[in-house]
């Protein structure tokens, strides 16, 4: 259906059997979600479950070992080899489905959860419902920072207008009308009363009827083109793979050497030399480290959302890690955007709220002899688009909470909003722009009155002393003093307008910063009469009457204060970006410690600074206000310039550029706009400044965690391999069987190695500086340490494989035993691996619970292996004596003895540097 602009209101109503009032009824839209199936995009190319289970069995890896199980079988008739690497390869792959079936689950929620909510009108009720949920039929409210979620013909347009580049590349807004077009097949871009899905509201408002969901839309139709089908890899990914293609390299010619060995020193028969080589290649070519790091990234992503984070792409999660600057807004994030009006202030005089019900009364006394009060309270509730909830007394709010709690300070005096707009109706609006920092509304004024009989006649009065001629309606303009003073002309003053001098606007511009100072947000409003004439005034915000202020208080965040601390330690430096006053700003960032020194810059200096200028400013400043949201892209840029890594958190429709281009956007989960989560990488659900914190410090463990596993299986492949090479030269026959080799790379290293990814972090990784970036995953430390724990475990194996050789060559037991320390020694190993720097008393033996099960577990497997009989044929094992199975433990401590002297050591340099 393709004609929905060429009908009128009326029809579109009709044909979509909706109502124009109540909007679908819900069981209606039930029933037409489940014909019309969800309103999202399918995506091609995404996972499910016989996909994860078929990658399980389809790398190179899996595909040479069960070639090999296959030859050594059919052709060489060894049905046990055969049997042991196909159960092994089986085993390998339940753990491994298992773990990308998690890690895509928690994708798959983080995905939903990104899914933006809309407001519709059903059964006469505005809501709020995910855009999955949306059908033909339903009424949706359109507001600036909207994506829009469906196709729809719109029905109402209030200066609305949509970007609509991602449909027709036009990078310019649209202005909408809900007039009908002839045209019969106009272009997208021409369609003035349709907007579509995947475009953004960058102005105003509407209302539409959604006429095509899901695939339907004209999104959805050219979808298959825009999807990606493979996700970008990170850069942490990046590196593993580098790093695994070396190690390939390394291990193929170690391999060689291994076979070179058993051919002529060893003289073993081609088939041993194959299988010998297959399963050293599979156990010692790191093929699944990228994989590790995916799943490691998603099951972060989903503990961070358990801390109010929610992660959108996933590289943030590593790169949070390494963050070195947060840039964050105040309102809502530093303070608790639970605003109360506390002041009404006059040019001459102060008027104080009432906090409390006692002192209501007095106050209502007071504001009824004071006109200019009550046209101040007045016009900040009708020049506001929040709302009233709640019965009747209720004076809570929804909407944007500095507008709320005008709102409810004028109901709070009797004046509720639902009244004062039907005797005052809106008929116009300039909304309200960060850029402008004011909004205006222009009311009907009504000669009965209406209900509010004292009200309308001191606004008539007002009206009656500003205008030359008759008014019909009066304009009231709110937002932050020093934009609106410009505008204005004259003054009240003792109860009548007076002319606006230079004094007293300097006069005016003290009052306003000794309330900032106090830490009070302070709004003006201002009033202008609009005659009859001029209902529609192209520029209603010039030649206005300044009336007075209202100061709000907005307590800080509790939490916040600590958060700060911990930046500091954490070597992350915070900096407060905000389109309030300089002087609350410099309050909070007092209160807060965010700075040390008082040093503030404000949106005109950054302004009239070259780019040199500004990059020095912006290393040593930590506080910037009344900033419009196109500094932020420019403070964001010169930090990166000097190599920082930025946070940078955003609400509105103009923080998008800043957002995509900090190394981590972060969006406000409560008061964001569709369009700031979707430039974000990451939404906080709380709005709280804390919350990144949180987010920083998993992400520091998480990558902790991946460099744990990293260091943990190559040290053992490197033993394995060692011990493999030494065998020979030493005067042993061949070390280790084909499927002990394996049995150890993909059970007893692999089950503590997952847990090792685990690990809940040390309780210090906020008191260090963050990672550089660009360092590399293996420093020389991390080298030298896997080389020598690897060499240290292969010596102690071959020790007690020589000697258990030396005195009963014949039994096969120095084999076994050979083979359990080198298992023993990887449990140990895995144990002090938690730590790099704390010793395994410190962090406790059972701080990581999925450790406390492996090792246990792994332990059984071995014992399973070495005294159940008919493993034994399979392992080829012979059961140990009680002396040989704790001359393995006893060795395999001496694991935990090297590492802890290490720590101990690198403790005692640390302490003495410090
Ligand atoms: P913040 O960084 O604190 O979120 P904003 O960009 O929201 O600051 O607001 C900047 C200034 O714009 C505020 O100091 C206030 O004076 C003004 N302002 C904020 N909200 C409104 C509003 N709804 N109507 C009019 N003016 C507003
Ligand atoms: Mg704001």
């Amino acid at each position: 259906m393709n004609s929905w602009h060429t009908l009128d209101t009326a029809a579109v109503i009709h044909k979509l059997d909706t109502d124009l009032e109540q909007g679908l009824e819900s069981e209606e839209a039930g029933r037409r979600l489940l014909t019309q199936g969800p309103n999202e995009l399918i995506e091609q190319g995404g996972r499910n479950l016989l996909r994860i289970v078929f990658e399980q069995f389809t790398s190179v890896m899996v595909l040479l070992l069960v070639a090999a199980a296959l030859v050594s079988g059919l052709i060489l008739g060894d049905w046990p080899d055969a049997l042991v690497i196909l159960v092994i390869v089986l085993l390998n792959a339940v753990v491994g489905f298992w773990q990308e079936y998690r890690a895509e689950k928690a994708l798959a929620a983080l995905k939903k959860l990104a899914v933006p909510r809309v407001k519709v009108r059903r059964g006469g009720e505005v809501g709020e419902i995910s855009a999955r949920e949306l059908v033909c039929g339903d009424l949706v409210l359109l507001e600036t920072g909207n994506l829009v979620p469906a196709d729809c013909r719109l029905i109402e347009c209030v200066n609305l207008r949509v970007q609509e580049a991602a449909l027709t590349g036009e990078a310019e807004a649209i202005e909408k009308s809900s007039d009908v077009i002839e045209q019969i097949d106009p272009p997208l871009g021409d369609r003035l009363n349709m907007s579509y899905m995947g475009t953004v509201v960058t102005y105003g408002r509407g209302r539409g009827v959604v006429t095509a969901t899901g695939m339907q839309t004209e999104l959805g139709k050219i979808a298959t083109l825009l999807q990606q089908t493979t996700p970008e890899k990170t850069v942490l990914q990046l590196k593993l793979r580098q790093l695994s293609m070396v190690l390939v390299f390394a291990a193929v010619a170690l391999i060689g050497l291994v076979a070179l060995e058993g051919f002529l020193l060893q003289g073993q028969s081609v088939k041993e030399i194959f299988l010998t080589a297959v399963s050293m290649a599979v156990a010692a070519i790191p093929e699944g480290l990228p994989a590790v790091v995916t799943i490691a990234l998603a099951l972060g992503a989903q503990r961070m959302l358990r801390r109010h984070a929610l992660i959108r792409k996933l590289p943030a999660v590593e790169s949070l890690g390494s963050v070195t600057v947060i840039c964050t807004d105040k309102t809502g994030t530093l303070t608790q955007n639970r605003m109360t009006a506390t002041v009404l202030q006059m040019s001459d005089h102060g008027l104080e709220l009432p906090g409390t019900p006692e002192t209501a009364d007095s106050f209502s006394q007071t504001l009824s002899r004071d006109s200019v009060a009550q046209l101040i309270l007045a016009g900040g509730a009708l020049c506001n688009d929040a709302e009233l909830t709640g019965g009747e007394g209720s004076i809570e709010t929804v909407g944007d909470p500095t507008e709320g709690a005008l709102v409810s300070a004028a109901a709070r005096f009797g004046w509720r909003k639902p009244t004062l707009e039907a005797c005052f109706p809106r008929i116009d609006e300039r909304p309200f722009d960060s850029m402008r920092k004011r909004m205006s509304t222009i009311h009907q004024l009504n000669d009965s009155g209406g209900t509010i009989t004292d009200l309308s006649e001191t606004l008539q009065r007002a009206v009656r002393l500003l205008g030359p001629e008759q008014a019909a309606a009066v304009c009231f303009t709110k937002g932050a003093v020093d934009a609106l003073l410009p505008q204005c002309t004259s003054l009240w003053q003792a109860e009548a307008p007076i002319p606006l001098t230079k004094e007293r606007r300097e006069e005016i511009l003290r009052i306003n910063a000794d309330l900032a100072g106090d830490g009070i947000r302070v709004l003006g409003v201002a009033l202008k009469p609009i005659s009859n004439a001029k209902q529609h005034d192209p520029d209603p915000e010039s030649d206005l009457s300044f009336l007075g202020m209202i100061g709000l208080r907005d307590p800080l965040r509790p939490e916040v204060k600590e958060a700060v601390d911990i930046c500091r330690r954490a070597g992350i430096r915070p900096v407060m970006i905000t389109g309030d006053h300089p002087v609350i700003a410099r309050y909070i960032a007092r209160e807060l410690r965010i700075s040390a020194d008082d040093r503030v810059l404000t949106g005109q200096d950054l302004q009239r600074m070259d780019p040199r200028e500004l990059s020095d400013q912006v290393e040593s400043v930590s506080v910037f206000a009344r900033v419009a949201p196109e500094h932020k892209l420019k403070i964001v840029d010169a930090l990166q310039a000097r190599g920082h890594l930025v946070a940078m958190t955003g609400d509105g429709v103009n923080d998008a550029p800043a957002l995509k281009s900090a190394d981590i956007g972060v969006a406000m989960g409560i008061t964001g706009t569709d369009v700031s989560k979707e430039a974000s990488s990451m939404v906080l659900q709380d709005d709280n400044f804390a919350t990144i914190l949180a987010a920083v410090e998993e992400g520091r463990i998480i990558f902790d965690n991946i460099l744990r596993f990293v260091r943990y299986i190559l040290s053992s492949n490197w033993a394995e391999i060692l011990a493999m090479l030494l065998a020979p030269l030493l005067g042993l026959p061949i070390p280790l069987y084909p499927v002990q080799i394996l049995w150890m790379n993909l059970v007893t290293d692999g089950l503590p190695a997952l847990a090792l990814g685990v690990e809940p972090g040390e309780g210090d990784v906020m008191d260090r500086p963050p990672r550089n970036p660009r360092q590399p995953i293996l420093t020389r430390a991390s080298g030298i340490h896997i080389l020598w724990v690897g060499t240290l475990m292969a010596i102690l194996a071959l020790g007690i494989g020589i000697s258990g050789y030396r005195l009963s060559a014949d039994t096969g037991a120095w084999r076994t035993m050979l083979f359990t320390t080198l298992v023993f020694c990887q449990l140990t190993l895995a144990l002090v691996e938690r730590s790099r720097s704390a010793s395994l008393v410190q962090i406790g033996l059972f701080s990581n619970p999925s450790m406390a099960v492996a090792v246990p577990l792994t332990f059984g497997l071995q014992m399973a292996a070495i005294y159940v009989p008919f493993l034994q044929v399979f392992f080829r094992t012979v059961p140990l004596t009680l002396a040989q199975l704790g001359a393995c433990l006893a060795l395999s401590l001496v694991m935990i003895l090297a590492v802890e002297t290490e720590k101990l050591i690198s403790r005692n340099i640390r302490r003495r540097r410090l």
